[in-house]
């Protein structure tokens, strides 16, 4: 069975660690709006050359580049492919465009998972946040370390990146701009009966697990 999930929750919820988890499980794909622009941001794009400074400010890209870069990015996967929409949508007119991005692929909003984190651990888990340059990877330095020193789990590599929108400044603006635009958002998922809570505080194994239960229901 095909599924379109999303996955909510302020920066540093663990969006991006449980999407490469169910990823590498279940051969979902991540659709990170957040990738996609860091990405249009080092080629040097007409998009990236745009929210370049809207990111490092830790402001909202405009809701039709969003939108614009999911749809295109849905195309290019096969129908059956189930994907996993992390960081997006972020707004009420992204979540309107994404029922319609969804829908003119034959595609239905199956689950919202909500990730639900103190705030006050937020500011620590995205300071320390790092990642494999080469393969891209995610690793804290307190939280979730390579298994080897300096050495990248996944492929090898030795070259670790941080963000440059991670410092403790970005993240708060980031973090008003989830309560102001994004949490609003969750009434309209609520209404449909599609949204599951699930502790983001909990190790993140645990945390997988959770969502796997709600993918893959007992019975
Ligand atoms: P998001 O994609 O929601 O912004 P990430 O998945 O990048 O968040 O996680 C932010 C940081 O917190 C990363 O460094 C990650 O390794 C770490 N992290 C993710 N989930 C947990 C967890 N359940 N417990 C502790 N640290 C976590
Ligand atoms: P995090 O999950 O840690 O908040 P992301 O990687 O999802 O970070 O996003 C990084 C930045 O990219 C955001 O602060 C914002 O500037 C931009 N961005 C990503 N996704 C969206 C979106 N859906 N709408 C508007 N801006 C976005
Ligand atoms: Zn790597």
């Amino acid at each position: 069975m095909t599924l379109n999930i999303i996955l909510l929750g302020p920066p540093g919820a663990g969006k991006g660690t449980q999407a490469a988890r169910l990823e590498d499980e279940h051969g979902m794909v991540q659709l990170s709006t957040g990738d996609m622009l860091r990405a249009a941001v080092k080629a040097g794009t007409p998009i990236g050359v745009q929210a370049k400074a809207v990111m490092d400010a830790g402001e909202l890209v405009s809701d039709d580049i969003v939108s614009g870069l999911i749809g295109e990015r849905l195309d290019q996967l096969g129908a059956e492919t189930s994907v996993i929409f992390d960081g997006y949508p972020r707004t009420a007119a992204q979540a309107d465009a994404l029922d319609t991005i969804l829908s003119d692929r034959g595609r239905q909003l199956d689950h919202v998972i909500e990730l639900l984190v103190e705030e006050d651990a937020l500011v620590d888990r995205i300071t320390g946040r790092f990642s494999c340059g080469t393969c891209g990877a995610g690793y804290h330095d307190r939280y979730k370390l390579p298994k080897v020193a300096d050495t990248c789990d996944q492929c090898g590599g030795h070259d670790f990146k941080r963000r440059p929108d991670d410092n403790e400044e970005t993240v708060r603006t980031r973090m008003a701009e989830y309560r102001a635009k994004t949490a609003p958002i969750l009434p309209i998922y609520d209404a449909r009966g599609i949204v599951t809570r699930v502790d983001g505080m909990a190790p993140i194994d645990q945390v997988n697990d959770a969502i796997e239960a709600v993918l893959t229901p007992a019975g």
